[in-house]
């Protein structure tokens, strides 16, 4: 059998509750939508959560609520899924790539305080792979400049910085509910934020810019998850704690038993942050052999990402022409194994033995 890189953990709990949704005749946007969203407020710990579509959808809404635009820049990491640069587009403002730190794979503070001027509005950070950024340096750049903290938490539900959840540090913070992450909807996602008032714009947004029924006061846009998805969300969300500390065992495993073999290094995470490993990620020093290997082995791994945002096709077509160097050099030395929370002992073990096997065979 195939050990596959991701596994959406479903179970009677979440087949029980979209049934209850579909014999109740309520199916789009109600109360077990609203109630997700509050049990997603409570556990981020933040004041409002708003459901919606996906991540992206999120990112979109997120940044028209904050009022960016055409002639904004936000100061972002190239190093990411590309949906959370391609937002800083939908809105008409231009994407500023900062380089990221090498342990870390997040955007690094310092980089980002070089790149602000007049233009800039926002910082948009990603915690990739489910490790939290330097959110203490990045909030104090942001306050310091006046510039508005937007978390991309697509891969980081349940993760902590400093014993504080991410998605409750930035003005806005969004989150990604598809089937690869920690916690799944199929598609669907949820922003976060403390304040009222953004709270109220993103409704409008995400609701055709509707105040009362049939009076539009701004472009919205039909971004509401429905109780149908918003079901699976709330049990799913009863068990994330408990399947991150799987994904985390996990990890933990990999670390121990891979930390010592020279040709790849294992992730870093500082002591104060809870990194909930939507990837483990090794740096391989020649990657192409031991992936293809692992694949010939049964074992699926990925590349996140294989290059940086601004080479895109896309982005090349833009104008960008930069060259960051921690970026290009992760996104050639990266591989990504097997983590999720259905892997059983003889998975891990397969998994560290046939690495063992591909550098004992060279
Ligand atoms: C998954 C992801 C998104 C997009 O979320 P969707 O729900 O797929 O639209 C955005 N940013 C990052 C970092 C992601 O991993």
């Amino acid at each position: 059998m195939k050990i596959t890189i991701s596994k959406p953990v479903i179970s009677v709990d979440e087949i029980n509750a979209v049934e209850q949704v579909l014999s109740s005749g309520y199916l789009a946007y109600g109360p077990r939508a609203r109630e997700f969203e509050k049990l997603f407020a409570e556990y981020i710990g933040v004041e409002h959560a708003i459901s919606i579509v996906n991540g992206t959808a999120a990112l979109h809404t997120a940044l028209l609520a904050l009022g960016i635009g055409e002639g904004d820049e936000v100061i972002t990491t190239p190093f990411s899924f590309v949906a959370s640069s391609n937002a800083i587009l939908y809105v008409g403002a231009k994407p500023v790539f900062v380089d990221i730190d090498p342990a870390t794979y997040n955007i690094d503070p310092d980089r980002v305080v070089e790149k602000i001027n007049d233009k800039t509005k926002a910082i948009l950070v990603v915690h990739l792979y489910g490790q939290p950024c330097e959110m203490k340096a990045l909030r104090e750049i942001a306050d310091d400049h006046g510039l508005f903290l937007v978390e991309d938490a697509s891969q980081a539900h349940g993760a902590e910085y400093r014993g504080v959840k991410v998605g409750s540090i930035g003005d806005i913070a969004t989150f990604s509910f598809y089937a690869t992450k920690n916690m799944t909807t199929g598609e669907g996602g949820m922003i976060t934020t403390n304040s009222e008032e953004l709270s109220k714009k993103i409704r409008l947004i995400i609701n055709h810019g509707q105040s009362t029924k049939y009076t539009h006061v701004v472009l919205g846009y039909n971004y509401r998850l429905t109780d149908i998805q918003a079901s699976i969300g709330i049990q799913q969300l009863k068990k994330l704690d408990r399947l991150n500390e799987m994904r985390i065992r996990n990890a933990k495993f990999y670390d121990k038993k891979l930390s010592k073999l020279s040709g790849v290094e294992t992730p870093f995470a500082p002591g104060y942050v809870k990194h909930v490993y939507h990837q483990y990620v090794l740096w391989v020093e020649e990657r192409d052999g031991l992936k293809s290997f692992l694949e010939n082995k049964g074992i699926q791994t990925a590349i996140h990402y294989p290059m940086p945002i601004y080479k895109q096709p896309l982005y090349r077509e833009l104008g960008y022409e930069i060259h960051l160097e921690n970026a290009e050099k992760a996104s050639n030395h990266v591989l990504s194994i097997p983590v999720h929370p259905l892997l059983t002992e003889e998975d891990l073990n397969k998994v560290v033995d046939m690495i063992y096997e591909y550098y004992e065979e060279r």
